[in-house]
């Protein structure tokens, strides 16, 4: 079968995943790729074609284009790196997600409301260092990439080192636990959220600090950075995942209060830190596909008890896309601003 629509995205994150699980569910496939990533993905067969542009940042200037086409974009990390708000709200291309959830989600305030709302237990928050009563990270709000973060142990040593903060910041009680990626899907045509896998990621050169012992770090100027270079697959201990699910179920049923009728749905994750008396604290929502489900491509032990079939989120977000289409319904899985 092939159906009316190619299924576009930028050529990096999951790109691979989506546009493999896009082929597998009987769509055209096409992927916008800088140069250098242009031959990888050219080399496999279920891309049907490469657009090239010399930057990623120059994918607006494609829009026109696109939107004369039967295509459907579907979002990922690098949409979020590389085009602005404005960019993403002033596309017409039919678009796989609830645009009005990308403000929500931007701002750091108003996703603490969402999934405070959502009954999600977030780190403390602290308004100024003379507040600070345990240790804490200073995030700078320009901070990302996994860099530019503070680790202050207490109220003093907040006092001498603030000198050097000359941007807008947050502190937030340092969370000591393990982290953990819950990688969900929503779909609007089943009501129905489904857990399809987890990850943790593996991060340079915070995973590599253990490495070296404590002693030894003494006197050395180490600061730890968060900057992803892969993930690793994780099962959750079964009676924690009554939990996961809650907290994905309340994330999106908040979401239709907060950002419209259609609220959140496709994919989208929550990322975690579990401490020891097994209470997980949510650092962050991302609202779309997340990279660690790459590790997945051909389905998790969890997408398996769903799907007896691989089935991973990109080709999660084909089958509700395809489903849509052949229920007539295909408004419903895309943003308002989609253009048909
Ligand atoms: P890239 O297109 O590789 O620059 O990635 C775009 C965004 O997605 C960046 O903010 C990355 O930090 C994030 N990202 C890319 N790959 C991964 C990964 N494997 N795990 C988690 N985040 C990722
Ligand atoms: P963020 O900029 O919020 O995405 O944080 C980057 C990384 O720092 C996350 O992947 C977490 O592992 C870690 N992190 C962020 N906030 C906290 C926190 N409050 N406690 C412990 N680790 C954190």
């Amino acid at each position: 079968m092939s159906l009316p629509y190619a299924i576009a995205t930028l050529g990096s994150h999951s790109a691979l995943q989506i546009l493999k699980g896009a082929h597998d569910e009987g769509f055209k496939t096409l992927a916008i790729a800088n140069r250098p990533m242009e031959p990888l993905y050219r080399s496999f067969g279920f891309v049907d074609e490469v657009l090239g542009v010399e930057r990623y940042a120059d994918f607006p200037s494609l829009i026109g284009e696109l939107e004369q086409r039967k295509v459907i974009i579907i979002p990922h990390g690098s949409f979020v790196a590389y085009l602005s708000l404005e960019d993403h709200k002033r596309m017409r291309i039919p678009y796989f997600g609830n645009k009005a959830v990308l403000d929500w989600e931007a701002s750091r305030e108003l996703q603490r409301e969402w999934l405070t709302r959502a009954n999600l237990t977030l780190p403390r928050q602290f308004r100024s260092g003379a507040e600070i009563d345990r240790p804490v990270i200073v995030k700078l709000y320009g901070a990302h990439g996994g860099k530019g973060y503070m680790f202050i142990r207490d109220a003093a040593d907040f006092e001498a080192r603030a000198t050097r903060l000359n941007e807008a910041y947050v502190i937030q009680e340092y969370v000591i636990g393990v982290p953990l990626y819950i990688h969900y899907f929503y779909s609007p045509l089943e009501d129905r959220l489904e857990i399809l896998s987890m990850d943790r990621r593996y991060e340079t050169n915070v995973d590599s600090l253990g490495r070296i012992p404590a002693a030894a770090q003494e006197g050395m100027d180490v600061s730890p950075s968060y900057v992803v270079v892969g993930n690793q697959p994780v099962s959750l201990r079964e009676s924690m995942l009554a939990e996961a699910y809650r907290m994905g179920d309340d994330v999106v049923r908040v979401s239709r209060e907060i950002c419209g009728p259609k609220g959140l749905f496709g994919a989208f994750c929550i990322e975690t830190i579990i401490t020891p008396d097994m209470q997980f604290y949510v650092m962050e929502i991302s609202a779309r596909i997340v990279a660690g489900t790459n590790l997945f491509i051909d389905g998790s032990p969890y997408s398996y008890l769903y799907y007896s079939e691989p089935m991973s989120t990109g080709r999660r977000i084909a089958r509700e896309l395809k489903n849509a289409m052949l229920a007539d319904k295909l408004s419903l899985v895309l943003d308002d601003s989609s253009k048909l």
